[in-house]
C-alpha cells in the first residue's frame, strides 16, 4: 500500500453517487432528480446574468441569499448556513459535531453517505436497524454517539418517521440532530423545522436538489441555532458557494408556488404509481419523498429486474446489503416515464 497516502484514505470505501449516463434517451429514475425544469425565474436570472461579476470573489457569507432563506424559515440571519449542496453541509457536521472521540450515529439502512463520513473523519459509526417495515426504532439509552444523522423522509425507503418521536429523541439525545430533511417538500407540510429553531442540538438540512429541480447547481442550506450555525462557518472554504449557484438559488427560492406546483404533481404521479405497482403484486414501502422504494413480486429478484430495465433503456437504484437488497428504489418521473416503467414491469 502507498506510504503517501493517509491509511484512513487508504482503506475507504469511497460513496458511490448514481451513474450519470452519457446517452440521452434513457428514462432516468435512479439518482431522485425533478423530472420538471426549474422555475422560469432561474432562466431569467442566468440570462440577465452580469458576466463580468464573475471575476469578482462570491460573498462569503451568502448574506442575501441567507436573508431570503431566514425570511422562508421564520428565523434569524445568523441561523441560516449555506453550503455547496446538501453533501457539504453533512460533511461539515460530521468535521464540527464528532469532537473527543465522538461517533456518528444513523438509522439502518439510511442515506449510503452517512457511514462513509464517519470513515473519512476517522470516527466510529454505529447503526441502529429499523423496524419491520423500516419503520422508526427507538435508539437505545445508552447510545454512544454526539452525532445523529436522521434523514426524514428517509433514504432510501421514503418512510416518514413520526414527529412525536423525533421530539422525543431529540430531547433526550445529548449530542446533534441533524434532521436530513432533502425529501421533505414531497411530504405534505410535515417537517422539522420548528424543532430546528426551538432546540440547541437540532440542525434541518435541505438542498435545492429535489423539490427545486437544482441537482446541477450544488446549494444545500442548514437552520438551528446560532451556536451550532456559527460551527459551520469557521470550517467552511472561504468561496464555499459561487456567484452563479448564489444568485440562481435567489431566483428559485423568489418563486416558492412553483416548486410546490411541481412537488404537487409528483406526489399525486407518486401514488398512482404505488397503486399500480401494488396491484401488479409489488411490495411497496409508503413514501413521503419523490420515488419509490418497492419490492417485487415473489420469483422476480430485484437485481435481474434492474438488468431488464436497464435493456428497456430505463435507469432506477440498486443498494446491494442485507435488508435492501430485495427493492428497487424508483424515482418519480414525469407521467410518461412512470407510464413507460409501469410497462416495462409488466414484462
Ligand atoms: N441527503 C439525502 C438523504 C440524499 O438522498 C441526498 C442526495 N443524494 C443528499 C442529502 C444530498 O443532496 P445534495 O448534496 O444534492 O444537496
Amino acid at each position: 500500500m502507498s506510504t503517501y497516502i493517509r491509511k484512513s484514505v487508504q482503506k475507504l470505501q469511497a460513496y458511490t453517487p448514481g451513474e450519470q449516463p452519457k446517452v440521452a434517451d434513457l428514462v432516468k429514475l435512479n439518482t431522485n432528480e425533478n423530472p420538471y425544469p426549474p422555475s422560469p425565474a432561474v432562466a431569467r436570472a442566468l440570462a440577465e446574468y452580469a458576466v463580468d461579476a464573475l471575476r469578482l470573489y462570491p460573498d462569503p457569507m451568502c448574506v442575501i441569499l441567507r436573508e431570503r432563506i431566514a425570511a422562508i424559515s421564520g428565523c434569524a440571519v445568523d441561523q441560516v448556513f449555506v453550503g455547496n449542496g446538501s453533501d457539504e453541509v453533512l460533511r461539515l457536521c460530521t468535521r464540527a459535531f464528532t469532537q473527543n472521540g465522538g461517533a456518528i450515529a444513523s438509522f439502518e439502512p439510511s442515506y449510503s453517505l452517512y457511514p462513509v463520513l464517519a470513515a473519512a473523519e476517522e470516527v466510529g459509526f454505529r447503526a441502529i436497524p429499523l423496524a419491520d417495515g423500516f419503520a422508526w426504532a427507538e435508539p437505545p439509552a445508552d447510545l454512544d454517539a454526539t452525532l445523529f444523522f436522521l434523514a426524514n423522509p428517509n433514504a432510501p425507503t421514503g418512510v416518514f418517521y413520526p414527529l412525536e418521536a423525533i421530539r422525543a429523541f431529540c430531547q433526550r439525545f445529548k449530542g446533534v440532530v441533524v434532521a436530513d430533511e432533502a425529501y421533505v417538500d414531497f411530504s405534505g407540510g410535515r417537517d422539522c423545522l420548528a424543532l430546528a429553531k426551538e432546540l440547541p442540538n437540532v440542525l434541518s438540512c435541505r438542498t435545492l436538489s429535489k423539490s427545486f429541480s437544482l441537482a446541477g447547481l450544488r446549494l444545500g442550506y442548514a437552520i438551528g441555532s446560532t451556536e451550532l450555525i456559527g460551527a459551520l462557518y469557521k470550517l467552511k472554504d472561504s468561496y464555499n458557494v459561487d456567484r452563479l449557484a448564489q444568485a440562481i438559488a435567489l431566483a428559485a427560492l423568489g418563486d416558492l408556488p412553483w416548486m410546490q406546483d411541481n412537488a404537487k404533481k409528483i406526489v399525486a404521479t407518486r401514488e398512482r404509481v404505488g397503486a399500480q405497482l401494488e396491484k401488479k403484486g409489488f411490495r411497496v414501502i409508503p413514501s413521503a419523498a419523490n420515488f419509490l422504494f418497492v419490492k417485487p413480486p415473489e420469483g422476480r429478484s430485484a437485481a435481474d429486474l434492474i438488468t431488464e430495465l436497464r435493456t428497456k433503456k430505463i435507469l432506477v437504484r440498486y443498494f446491494a446489503g442485507g435488508r435492501t437488497d430485495k427493492y428497487l428504489r424508483v424515482s418519480i418521473g414525469t407521467a410518461e416515464q412512470m407510464d413507460a416503467f409501469l410497462r416495462a414491469v409488466s414484462g
